[in-house]
């Protein structure tokens, strides 16, 4: 009997598995890997041959998902053994596996002062190390992988040809003979982790590489070195992320539930958000006025060894200039990082697919994924649906693409804001090399409807060859939503981020749809407000007040004139009068409205900054009052609560009591739009999607209040509600 076995099969240790189940039940015949995944030769009698195909379901290697087996009987010569055979090359896609932390194994094995890896930072297994970013083509074999300059030696040689071994086909195996190193650039050490340890204990700033590109580290408890990283990155506020040595480290710092845990030890090892406990001696400039820790454990056996002599939570920032993508190379590291770190830990396996490190945070128990990339891509997404050959473009900021057939679509790694060159051309190399990895050969091209986004003029370029199609914005977030949980029914999808073009020309932002996988309907959007000043006015909050004002009660627009300069106040008047301004139903930026009449911040300095500090002030407070609004034909109308809110700052309210009523108020709406849809349309599925919902605390509180309801409550599972999963929802363009 032949089997084709589909899904993450390759370089996760499954041809030994098949070959010693095959041995154990005494099977003739032979396993190998082709493009498509794994085929299995098998003969002898029907019941061991009926428990070999059980047993290949359920005792399948760890990081294996076999996604289905096909069965086919065929005639073919007796076999009088059971052999592990060459790759073959055919047509059709096989997943690749990402990239996995150092597993327990390897780690007992580098400790052990007895093995001949003691200490080796580039130990690895079937079980761990590098894959999606070491692979050049497929099957997934050594020649094909960044590993293959470095000729085994004997002892590793024999390992990778003993299906019994560990290390059976481990394509980036290697020992200190033969495998890669790691080294310090310009500096001559006889303990390179004790020489790392000292140089972050004098306060220098080291580009460490990792496994999907370079980080930028320094001590996360020395002040100095922590404002001179800040200065030199020309990151002012923007939170950086943390290294911890173990979990008694984070649990020193941090709130750490047991989901928590199990996912910051996990394979993917992902930066956790977790819920500060107190700061001790980690300089608040890491994550200023934040209630919340980017933190992860190490994940490669190097930053295991560099913490054997740390006692301290190091920063570990993507090594980019101002949000380029993650800097991969070691020449480039040195082209581009000498302005900001004083050391370069470099290593000379080369790294083929860059990937950051992956963001997630737990909230009321559930998983939600912020930034997709380690260790997660390039993962598949199984979905309702069927799609022609598609690459969805994705919009613009946090970008992914998705690359997909029939029901299986693969997005990518984040990749960035697609607002320079140089992300724009990692962008288009990334698809061109899954196109040739996942040997899907696109027939269709969706991008988003906004005509001045980059990915839009890729698809306009791309019409001579193709099909392309558009969709909007904040549909294809809630499709993304939908596709993500594997629902195709009816929904009531709230749709609320920060910037989307709409059907009608204008920013859209608060949307609210009816319909299911063959369309949606906006039923309900956020009263349009206007915002002068384009681009620019979104840094700052103060100015989206001065302008709501001018439109909606010039009489307070007076009453917060003092902090705006002459030239600015005319500015804006006039671009209101004139109506030189673009109309915005967006709740993102309702809340830099909110920021902005309390005067919270005059310029922000990353996206969402002035939300993240509304909803930082909010947790203080816990009050469960609300500001009073008005749902009124399709619009959510709050100007009552507005003024509501400049009359409470006005009287001296806490702005911790205001930023909180203030979600209360969001809470609410979306409370009474989901009781009003579900009554007149019978609708009993609500569906949450957009960057707003990135906000915990709104997110715990619609949880909360959304326990009494027998409401179905859909939220995203395996990519972000952000605009990093946008491409996936686009997908919905090429359904069959
Ligand atoms: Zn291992
Ligand atoms: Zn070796
Ligand atoms: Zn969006």
């Amino acid at each position: 009997m032949k089997l084709r076995v589909f899904g993450r099969v390759q370089g996760v240790g499954f041809r030994p598995f098949v070959y010693r189940l095959a041995v154990s039940l005494d099977l003739k015949g032979y396993v190998l890997n082709s493009s498509k995944g794994v085929e299995i030769l098998i003969q002898g009698d029907t019941s061991s041959i009926e428990k070999f195909i059980e047993d290949l379901f359920h005792e399948a290697p760890p990081l294996s998902v076999i996604d289905r087996i096909e069965k086919e009987y065929v005639k073919s010569e007796p076999y009088s053994d059971f052999t592990i055979k060459k790759s073959r090359k055919e047509e059709g896609f096989v997943f690749i596996s990402p990239d996995i932390a150092v597993c327990e194994d390897c780690l007992l094995e580098m400790r052990d002062p007895k093995d001949r890896r003691y200490r080796y930072p580039f130990i690895n297994c079937t079980n761990c190390g590098p894959r999606y970013t070491i692979i050049e083509d497929i099957p997934y074999d050594r020649p094909k992988t960044t590993m293959k300059k470095f000729k085994m030696c004997k002892l590793c040689e024999e390992e990778y040809h003993n299906p019994l071994s560990r290390r059976f086909h481990a394509q980036p195996n290697s020992c200190f003979d033969c495998g890669p190193s790691l080294w310090i650039d310009g500096l001559e050490t006889k303990d390179i982790f004790k020489e790392i340890s000292e140089l972050l204990k004098n306060g220098k700033i080291l580009a460490i590489k990792g496994l999907g590109g370079f980080h930028i580290a320094c001590d996360a408890t020395d002040k100095e070195v922590v404002s001179q990283l800040r200065e030199r990155k020309k990151r002012p506020h923007k939170p950086f992320a943390l290294m911890m040595k173990d979990m008694d480290m984070v649990r020193r710092y941090c709130y750490v539930s047991e989901k928590e845990e199990r996912i910051l030890k996990s394979p993917q090892s992902p930066i956790v958000l977790l819920k500060i406990k107190e700061l001790k001696d980690i300089v608040e400039n890491v994550a200023p006025q934040n209630k919340y820790l980017g933190v992860m454990l190490p994940y490669t056996p190097y930053h295991y060894l560099m913490f054997d002599y740390i006692d301290f939570p190091i920063v570990m920032t993507s090594a980019n200039i101002s949000d380029e993508p993650i800097i991969k190379d070691n020449e480039d590291a040195k082209k581009n990082l000498g302005h900001i770190v004083d050391f370069y830990v470099m290593h000379d396996r080369d790294i083929k697919h860059r990937v950051d490190d992956s963001v997630v945070f737990v909230e009321n128990g559930v998983f939600q994924i912020i930034r997709r990339s380690r260790g997660y891509a390039p993962d598949p997404v199984k979905l309702p649906i069927k799609v022609r050959p598609a690459l969805a473009l994705g919009p613009e900021l946090k970008n992914t693409f998705t690359l997909a057939k029939d029901d299986i679509a693969i997005p990518s790694p984040h990749i960035g804001d697609l607002k320079n060159k140089e992300t724009l051309d990692v962008f288009e190399e990334t698809i061109n090399e899954y196109i040739k990895l996942f040997k899907i050969e696109p027939e269709v091209v969706i991008s988003d409807m906004h005509p001045a986004y980059m990915t839009s003029q890729i698809a306009e370029n791309l019409k001579t060859y193709v099909e392309v199609i558009e969709i909007q914005h904040h549909r294809a977030h809630i499709f993304s939503l939908m596709l993500d949980n594997g629902y195709t029914g009816d929904i009531i999808g709230f749709s609320f981020d920060g910037t989307g073009y709409g059907d009608d020309g204008k920013v859209w932002g608060g949307e609210v749809f009816t319909g299911d996988i063959n369309g949606l309907d906006r039923v309900f959007h956020f009263e349009y407000f206007p915002i002068a000043g384009g681009d620019s006015a979104i840094q700052h909050p103060g100015r989206i007040a001065l302008s709501y004002f001018f439109e909606f009660m010039p009489h307070l627009a007076k009453k917060i004139e003092h902090r705006f300069t002459p030239f600015e106040i005319e500015a804006i008047e006039k671009m209101v009068k004139a109506k030189k301004v673009f109309y915005t139903s967006s709740l993102g930026r309702i809340f830099d409205l909110v920021a902005g009449i309390l005067g919270i911040m005059d310029k922000i300095t990353y996206e969402a900054q002035a939300a993240i500090y509304l909803e930082m002030l909010a947790m203080e407070s816990d009050t469960e009052k609300v500001y009073p609004f008005v749902l009124k034909d399709d619009e959510i109308r709050i100007r009552p609560m507005i003024e509501a809110i400049f009359n409470d700052m006005n009287r001296g309210m806490d702005r911790a009591f205001i930023s909180r009523r203030f979600h209360n108020t969001i809470v609410k709406i979306i409370h009474d739009t989901a009781c009003m849809l579900r009554e007149k349309t019978y609708i009993n599925t609500l569906g949450f999607s957009g960057g707003v919902f990135q906000n915990r605390l709104l997110l715990h509180l619609l949880m909360e209040k959304f326990k009494e309801h027998d409401f179905a409550i859909l939220l995203h599972k395996n990519v972000p509600p952000n605009d990093g999963g946008v491409s996936l929802g686009q997908l919905v363009m090429a359904k069959y």
